[in-house]
C-alpha cells in the first residue's frame, strides 16, 4: 500500500488540522487521541511517511527507528504513565485490515492511567 498524503495524521503533521499536542521533536509527534478509550490515550507517530509498522521496519532509517522508540518513552514519562513514574501502560500498533488499523500513517497508541485489562477482546 502506498502512502496517502491525505490521511488525517498527515494533515495533522502539516498543521492543516489541529491536535492536542503532548510532545514533538525531530522524529515524532505525539497528541491525545480524539476518541479516548482509556483514562489516558495518547498517540505517537513518526514524522516520516510510513503507512504501518511493516513499512516502517522495512524502510525507515536507523535514526528514525531509535527516534520513534525514544519518543514513546519520552511521552510515557511526560504523561506519568511509565513504569518509573507511574504504574505502566500499554503501547499498541494496529497494522493493516486484520489489525484494525483505520488511519494509514503508523501510530502507536499509549493507554494508561488505569488498569488496561484484557489484551485482546
Ligand atoms: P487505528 O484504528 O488506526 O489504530 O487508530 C486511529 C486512531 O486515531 C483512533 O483511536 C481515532 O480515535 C484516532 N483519530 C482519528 N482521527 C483523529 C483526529 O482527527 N485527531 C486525533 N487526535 N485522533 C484521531
Amino acid at each position: 500500500m502506498s502512502y496517502d498524503d491525505n490521511n488525517i495524521f498527515a494533515k495533522i503533521l502539516r498543521n492543516e488540522i489541529p491536535c492536542n499536542k503532548i510532545y514533538e521533536d525531530e522524529f515524532v509527534l505525539s497528541f491525545y487521541d480524539i476518541n479516548p478509550q482509556k483514562k489516558i490515550h495518547a498517540l505517537v507517530i513518526p514524522k516520516g511517511k510510513y503507512v504501518d509498522l511493516d513499512d516502517f521496519s522495512q524502510n525507515a532509517s536507523s535514526n528514525e527507528m531509535v527516534g520513534l522508540f525514544k519518543g514513546i518513552n519520552i511521552v510515557a514519562k511526560k504523561l506519568n504513565i511509565s513504569v518509573d513514574a507511574g504504574k505502566g501502560y500499554r503501547a499498541l500498533a494496529n497494522i493493516g485490515e486484520n489489525g484494525g488499523q483505520e488511519v494509514p500513517h503508523l501510530h502507536f497508541h499509549l493507554f494508561g492511567g488505569e488498569k488496561i485489562g484484557k489484551m485482546v477482546s
